[in-house]
């Protein structure tokens, strides 16, 4: 169900350089289980879209296939279409490694390569990439992406230390950090608070709002605090009673936390189930 358009988003100030990712009608297979069904939704640009919804509902599975990277696997499969900025990403012509630049990935678990150094990991994209630049413009890119994450002052002195040696939220900083080095247009981040404190979380939610001004955000949450908090626009995603994962209802997200149009999105913002 589509909500009224709101009366007037807040766009972030610089939209030329922002992108719209739309997903239209995906429905995905893990071999004969059907885990979405014709999923359609716009994440528009500058705006911090939240995908809610039960474990199982396919947010996860969704949010992969928005990066190329439910066909890893090898009994998946996927009817639909992705499109960034109108240009669908699956087209075959389309090299894998120009599509995922674009579109960076933030996981629940911080996973920074671990033996390498700080200053590794923000630049190790470059190499996946083939993006050559000289010592001086990495230098330059290695502090602006750290400085972006949020994570730059408390790093400047030990960049040649090891990732690993970094907190839970700081090494979440860093994952965030090595996404943004290779100027991606989307960034999704699946439940990237779940698994660090509460202060970790805030720091990581005050990045996000400033990230949004120049890369379109996507992320999934079962925290409705959060939700509300960095999200402009939601979706509110379900499973039930063994049909695929489909979105019930989305929107603006204050008034979907406010007036649910659907009885089943009221009960899961308000946590009865
Ligand atoms: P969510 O992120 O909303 O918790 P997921 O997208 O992870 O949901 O999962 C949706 C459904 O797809 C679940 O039934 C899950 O078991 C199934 N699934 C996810 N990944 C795989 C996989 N690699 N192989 C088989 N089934 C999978
Ligand atoms: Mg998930």
């Amino acid at each position: 169900m589509l909500r009224p358009e709101p009366e007037s988003i807040e766009v972030a100030t610089t939209p030329t350089e922002l992108a719209t990712l739309e997903g239209r009608n995906i429905s995905a297979w893990f071999g004969d289980h059907q885990v979405l069904d014709r999923v359609s939704l716009t994440m528009e640009a500058g705006v911090v879209t939240s995908l809610i919804g039960p474990s199982g509902c396919g947010k996860s599975t969704f949010l992969r296939i928005l990066n190329r990277m439910h066909e890893l696997v090898p009994s998946a499969s996927l009817a639909g279409e992705v499109l960034l900025d109108g240009e669908d990403i699956y087209d075959p012509s389309r090299k894998l490694v120009d599509a995922r630049k674009h579109i960076g990935m933030v996981f629940q678990k911080p996973n920074p390569f671990p033996a390498q150094s700080i200053y590794d990991n923000v630049v190790a994209g470059l190499k996946l990439t083939g993006t050559r630049i000289s010592r001086d413009e990495r230098d330059e890119l290695v502090e602006s992406c750290l400085t972006k994450a949020g994570l730059w002052k408390e790093v400047k002195d030990r960049l040649r230390a090891p990732g690993a040696g970094l907190s839970g939220g700081q090494q979440q900083r860093l994952c965030i950090a090595r996404s943004l080095a290779v100027s991606p247009r989307v960034l999704l981040m699946d439940e990237p608070c779940s698994a660090l404190d509460p202060t970790s979380t805030r720091v990581i939610e005050e990045t996000m709002l400033e990230l949004a001004h120049e890369v379109t955000i996507v992320i999934v949450t079962h925290n409705m605090q959060q939700a509300q908090r960095v999200s402009q626009q939601c979706a509110f995603f379900l499973a039930s009673q063994g049909t695929p994962g489909a979105i019930v209802e989305h929107g603006d997200t204050e008034a979907m936390f406010a007036d649910p149009i659907d009885p089943r999105t009221f009960d899961y913002v308000n946590g009865r189930f």
